[in-house]
């Protein structure tokens, strides 16, 4: 007779906490990342509290993220801070991305305002480009000044703004975002495939650096 394996001899997978309430972030991750460990985000774990993210980078909006949720749940925590860069206006909205065009902006009011912020200019002097910054806090390592330790891996995605919105694709700036590669006038983002995002975007070369790190730690 067989008997069902013991719920002790199954080796338990690794979990990793992602700083998000989004399940659509979450999933995301987990398919660039395609890691052994389990992946859950902040409501699976229980975690009610906001980190205030008051840093002037990515990098250290990310960090904080990152070490504020794991102090909190004591897991492994991975974080990310994103957004759009334009050399027009000194390399903002930055930080402020999602925040553009007000507090509770809509993407299509973000895409309008940036828009007017540009009118006129020719193409050459509409560069811009989409960061990505993953920050991974470790709540037993310590880092070199004795805190929380904390890695990090950088993604870009070179670009320029587009003179009109075109495609449904993608979210957030997409639809007015022509990635470096399509010449002025061509595709936008919005019109690329996602599959085709993830292979140059931000976000996907910033996991691809993450993945080498979390692999080598045993994730
Ligand atoms: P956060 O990283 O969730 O704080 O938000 C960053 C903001 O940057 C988003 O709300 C978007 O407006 C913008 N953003 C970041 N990555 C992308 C992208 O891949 N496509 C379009 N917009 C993006």
């Amino acid at each position: 007779m067989t008997s069902a394996p013991s719920p002790t001899t199954q080796p338990e997978r690794t979990r990793l906490l992602v700083a998000t309430r989004s399940t659509h972030k979450l999933r995301e991750l987990r398919e660039l990342l395609g890691l052994r460990a389990e992946l859950v985000d902040l409501d699976d774990v229980g975690v009610a509290q906001e980190a205030i993210e008051d840093g002037e980078t990515f990098e250290s909006n990310a960090a904080i993220k990152a070490r504020f949720y794991a102090s909190i749940s004591g897991m492994p925590t991975l974080a990310d801070d994103s957004g759009l860069e334009v050399d027009a206006l000194g390399g903002g909205p930055g930080v402020r991305t999602k925040r553009y065009a007000g507090e509770n902006a809509t993407d299509e009011q973000n895409n309008v305002k940036l828009l007017g912020a540009l009118h006129g200019l020719p193409p050459e002097r509409r560069g811009a480009r989409y960061r990505c910054v993953l920050a991974l806090a470790l709540p037993e390592a310590r880092g070199p000044r004795g805190g929380m330790s904390v890695r990090l891996a950088r993604g870009t995605l070179e670009g320029r703004i587009a003179a009109a919105p075109k495609g449904n694709g993608g979210f957030g700036y997409d639809p007015i975002f022509e990635p470096v590669v399509e010449k002025p006038g061509a595709r936008t983002l919005g019109e690329w495939t996602a599959e085709a995002k993830n292979r140059i975007s931000h976000r996907g070369r910033a996991a691809r650096r993450m993945h080498t790190i979390l692999t080598e730690l045993g994730f």
